[in-house]
């Protein structure tokens, strides 16, 4: 192992998957005055930061309506309840996401069923989806998996015929755009989005928001977050405590000001891999000006990803697999548990999957020392 010769590099000099701190570094006196507003103001739930940050954030993602949430999770979680999606039912969605995806289809009772993902994109594959649906399906979720639009004009279709809501996970795709230009929040009825801190817009804590055109839903949706109530001791449907707190609003809607800016660093980053890498055996991610770049996820063939992973480590460089197995092959999902080879395109991508750092704060230097080490794995004697 020549890796293991080589000096271990010092601190300093590793370059961090993900480095929230030194995103918003700069921002620091903007965000502590914010907060110490919010202390001193005595106002802490559902208040003027949520509905102002509401606002800003519909006006920025071009869609009428946003409603603040607790969680990305429970973004998604409502928004089953607001469908009325209940045991017995099915949820078709993609088996190549993050945990939460199928997890709140299970929550509400009901089951996920998995149809295969796109090789390219890794986003589920809008024909496989439109044909798993069934009498028994209730929704669709897709999902904009690293920040890229999933495709959806079959599926959009079929959902529309069978009369069941379309939404999507944009957990990892705020500002993102589809092939035909519209934003990711009017692909389907409604889209989830999550500030979880690694999140391209990251809180300071937990939170998420849901947007939406439909106004109706709007509204059942903002009823669903606090107990289902329309009005103080009066609740006209089960819902929970699904709310986004006043001081996480507030840091917020100082970082969605920088949003656009950030997504541009993102794009700049994805685009010097895309031409740093090109040389390499790697299947890059295609090319997609609507893409936000959550993740820059490659697919190293030939059972070498591990290898990859340990000769970048040995040069203080992170990576992480983005997903390591199938949404269909998790323990909880036992009962329905899909056999090996089901999914062959997902079950390839969780063998092959590897995220490379992607983030603002990543310096043109970084990513030489990155793609020329990438390039170095591939010069030696594979
Ligand atoms: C982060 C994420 C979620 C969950 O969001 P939380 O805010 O952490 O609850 C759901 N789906 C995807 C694809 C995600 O990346």
């Amino acid at each position: 192992m020549a890796a293991q010769l080589r000096p271990p590099r010092v601190a300093s000099d590793a370059i961090e998957f993900a480095d929230p701190a030194a995103d918003h570094a700069a921002l620091l006196p903007e965000l502590e005055a914010a907060a110490a507003q919010v202390l001193r103001s005595g106002r802490f739930i559902l208040d003027r930061e949520v509905a102002a940050f509401e606002a800003e954030l519909a006006a920025a993602c071009g869609v009428a309506h946003a409603i603040g949430v607790s969680s990305g999770t429970d973004a998604l979680l409502v928004l089953l309840m607001a469908a009325g999606v209940g045991p017995g039912d099915e949820v078709v969605t993609s088996p190549f996401s993050f945990f939460a995806t199928a997890e709140v289809i299970a929550r509400v009772g009901a089951r996920p069923v998995f149809a295969d993902i796109e090789p390219d994109s890794m986003n589920l594959d809008p024909h496989a989806a439109a044909a798993r649906i069934g009498p028994s399906t209730k929704a669709v979720i897709t999902v904009h998996l690293f920040g890229r639009a999933a495709r959806i004009a079959p599926l959009e279709a079929a959902c529309t015929t069978a009369g069941i809501p379309l939404f999507g996970d944009a957990a990892q795709a705020i500002g993102a755009a589809g092939d035909d230009g519209r934003p990711v929040g009017m692909l389907g009825n409604a889209a989830a989005l999550s500030f979880f801190p690694t999140k391209n817009l990251g809180g300071f804590g937990d939170g998420g928001a849901i947007l939406t055109d439909d106004h109706a839903l709007a509204m059942q949706l903002r009823q669903l977050r606090i107990h289902g109530a329309a009005e103080r001791h009066r609740h006209l449907v089960v819902g929970g405590n699904f709310r986004l707190d006043e001081l996480q609003a507030a840091l917020l809607r100082i970082k969605l000001r920088h949003l656009p800016d950030w997504t541009a660093a993102r794009r700049r980053v994805a685009s010097l891999y895309q031409r740093g890498l090109a040389g390499t055996p790697l299947h890059l991610p295609p090319a997609d000006p609507g893409a936000v770049w959550n993740q820059y996820v490659v697919r190293v063939p030939g059972d070498r990803r591990a290898g990859l992973a340990a000769h970048l480590r040995a040069d203080g460089i992170a990576t992480e697999i983005y997903y390591p197995a199938p949404l269909s092959r998790q323990p909880c999902f036992d009962a329905d548990r899909h056999r090996a080879g089901e999914l062959p395109i997902a079950e390839q991508a969780c063998r092959q999957a590897l995220a490379l750092p992607i983030r603002p704060s990543l310096s043109a230097s970084q990513l030489e020392r990155l793609t020329e080490s990438v390039n170095r794995f591939y010069a030696g004697p594979g």
